[in-house]
């Protein structure tokens, strides 16, 4: 029962509607064997995943981002789209849409690589680690990055899209937020130890992609480290903000919210 209890709670929190799946699952076919219960659940899940899930998710507004990469637009790991964490309200699906378009027939070699959006369903369960992602209004973005040649890589240096600072050293106001918030920096290990060899930052790109979506009406919130901003030659910005001590760095992704 405990270990049901301890599955279930980790699909919720992970994917949300798997802890459900789990649930039924265990329920319809109680009385198979282990081997064919995870079987049942593979395919209930993968049922759930691409037809009931988007189904409901119509219901309360939620659509989810495009699975594949196109020529505008990308996940940076398949994952995002395997847990069901890729749904935005409609608003900010159009917006994100309508800026990468902007974005890519400017940039015809770049185009917007997104991290975790939302959840489908529900606003009540939390999308851990991050502090707003439950209300389908915010959105995780790579920045644009290059190689070592100067040509532009797609994705993002870190296998799951979290974990791969633009600078290692911690600026000082960094260290000062790791002491009032001891995870502040624990995305580092969503990194996983192994980045994917040469990504550097597009600083040109990824100023001109920040600007695009800024000027996006609906989009009231930038989240980025203020050595960033300043870096960027963002400084003037007003909806560029710091995200504050309390969430986690954001200077191996940024992360925009519409009203
Ligand atoms: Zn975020």
């Amino acid at each position: 029962m405990f270990r049901r209890i301890i599955v279930f709670l980790l699909l919720t929190l992970l994917t949300q509607f798997g802890g459900v799946v789990y649930l039924i699952n265990g329920y319809l076919f109680k009385k198979w064997n282990f081997l064919n219960r995870i079987f049942s659940f593979a395919l209930l899940y993968t049922l759930s995943l691409l037809i009931i899930v988007p189904l409901l998710a119509k219901i309360v507004d939620r659509v989810p981002l495009p699975a594949h990469n196109s020529e505008y637009i990308g996940p940076a790991n398949y994952m995002t789209i395997a847990l069901g964490r890729n749904y935005v309200k409609s608003d900010l699906y159009e917006l994100i849409i309508n800026a990468a378009v902007k974005f890519g027939d400017k940039h015809p070699d770049a185009k917007i690589t997104y991290l975790d959006a939302g959840f489908a369903l529900s606003r009540y369960i939390p999308m851990y680690p991050h502090k707003s992602h439950n209300s389908g209004k915010s959105l995780d973005l790579a920045f644009i990055y290059k190689n070592e040649e100067g040509a532009i890589i797609h994705g993002s240096p870190s296998w799951t899209g979290y974990g791969i600072f633009t600078k290692e050293k911690l600026t000082k106001r960094q260290q000062k937020c790791l002491k009032e918030n001891g995870l502040y920096d624990f995305t580092k290990y969503f990194g996983l130890g192994i980045g994917k060899g040469e990504y550097k930052l597009e600083g040109r790109l990824t100023q001109d992609l920040i600007k695009t979506i800024h000027r996006e009406a609906k989009v009231n919130k930038i989240f980025i480290e203020p050595y960033l901003k300043a870096s960027l030659g963002l400084s003037k910005f007003r909806k560029i903000k710091f995200q504050g001590c309390d969430a986690v760095r954001h200077d191996d992704h940024f992360h925009i919210e519409i009203e």
